[in-house]
């Protein structure tokens, strides 16, 4: 019954990771996939997960099944960090969340309830997006539609392209929108252009939902979400997938959250009895450890200020190497300009290097980057940052 089975084509983002594995070159620089590293090229443990791991160990008595939406306390923490302590929606009974297994886990659930509790068959992703979407919600059985995003030559949001693609989708269809640090381009809609997109997502009747993988790696916890927060003052109903993966470099805990909004509390628990329905035959219930470290950091005060200096940390690092990578490239003279990169949030940026540059770049520089030309700010450091960006002069010549 196996023999007659091709092999699955390598992720095309996993697939690099192994790649760079196997490569012995003692100078090689990982700018392929999205995982956060210091100064020294390491990924560590946050301090304040470090601390609430501690306190978890000694006072956990017991490893019996969570509930199928989690902790209530995580939930409960979620919300507040979508949407902001003050908002009215908080005590509304129109919003629920369920703990899931990381931002993927929160997406899937998200898919599966849509395509089997809802009317809408098509969802919208946005072109060039995270090409997990297109496989999460096909899994599901829904059809992906994209719409364009990104003006290459400008290297800028296109919204006029955005919403020309949009006016052909129907009402009930749903579209993705990423919260914050746009992956790959890392460009996000302005206030304003935010406040459009809202407008005509409304006006058309879709259903908007959020994945917001990269909460306070742009600009700020409240500053990242104010898309989202505009969004909820006037949608009646969305979704939104979030992630604890980047923000608490809490990747193999595998810690993310669905949240729904529904139009009256009777809609909204119906619809979560679902949503749980969903869960219960997807992985039963969620993981425990993750968000068990998100909820006592989230939840008390002096942790919580230590994990918001070590994001603070995170995003002014992330912006100093997009700093001194322009700064180098022009230095050691670059004929393309590359200061768009300075305007990029989060930890991607779409550097507009072609896929045989990207080839290039690892063959005979033994440097890692996405075919799309997707970099990771985060994989340069202050040592690797003249090596990296005479290749990539060689490369561009
Ligand atoms: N959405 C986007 C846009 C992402 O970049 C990622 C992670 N790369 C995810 C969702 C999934 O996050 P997680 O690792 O928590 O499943």
């Amino acid at each position: 019954m196996f023999e007659s089975i091709p092999a699955a084509p390598a992720d095309p983002i996993l697939g690099l990771a192994d790649l760079y594995k196997s490569d012995l070159r003692p100078n090689k620089i990982n700018l392929g996939i999205g995982v956060y590293k210091d100064e020294t090229g390491l990924t560590p443990v946050m301090i304040s997960v470090k601390k609430a791991e501690q306190q978890l160990l000694e006072t956990e008595t017991s490893k019996n099944y969570l509930s199928i939406e989690g902790y209530a306390s995580y939930a409960q923490a979620s919300q507040r960090l979508l949407l902001g302590t003050e908002n009215p929606l908080l005590d509304s009974q129109c919003l629920y969340t369920a703990q899931t297994p990381g931002g993927t886990g929160a997406l899937r659930v998200a898919a599966d309830f849509l395509a089997q509790h809802t009317t809408t068959r098509r969802v919208w992703v946005s072109n060039p997006t995270w090409p997990n979407h297109h496989n999460i919600f096909a899994a599901s059985g829904l059809e992906v539609a994209t719409y364009t995003y990104y003006q290459p030559e400008t290297h800028t949001f296109d919204i006029a392209a955005m919403l020309a693609a949009l006016e052909s989708a129907k009402a009930g269809d749903v579209v993705v929108l990423h919260g914050c640090c746009h992956n790959p381009t890392g460009i996000d809609p302005t206030p304003e252009q935010w406040q459009q997109l809202s407008a005509f997502i409304q006006r058309k009747s879709l259903l908007p939902l959020f994945d917001f993988a990269y909460q306070g790696l742009g600009q700020g916890l409240d500053e990242d979400a104010q898309g989202l927060r505009l969004f909820a003052e006037s949608h009646q109903e969305f979704i939104v997938c979030s992630s604890y993966s980047k923000n608490f470099g809490l990747y193999n805990e595998r810690t993310g959250a669905f949240t729904l909004r529904a139009a009256t509390p009777q809609a909204a628990s119906d619809a979560f009895s679902q949503v749980k329905a969903v869960i219960r035959a997807n992985y039963s219930n969620p993981p425990s450890h993750g968000a068990a470290v998100v909820a006592t950091i989230l939840n008390d005060q002096t942790l919580r200020t230590i994990w918001e200096q070590e994001l603070l940390e995170v995003r002014q690092r992330i912006q100093r190497m997009r700093q001194l990578f322009v700064q180098t490239l022009q230095e050691k003279g670059a004929t393309q300009d590359f200061s768009f990169i300075n305007r990029q949030n989060g930890m991607f940026s779409f550097s507009g290097l072609t896929k045989e540059q990207v080839t290039r770049l690892r063959e005979e520089f033994a440097i890692y980057a996405v075919a799309s030309g997707r970099i990771n700010i985060a994989g340069m450091t202050p040592e690797n940052m003249s090596r990296l960006c005479e290749s990539i002069i060689t490369v561009t010549r």
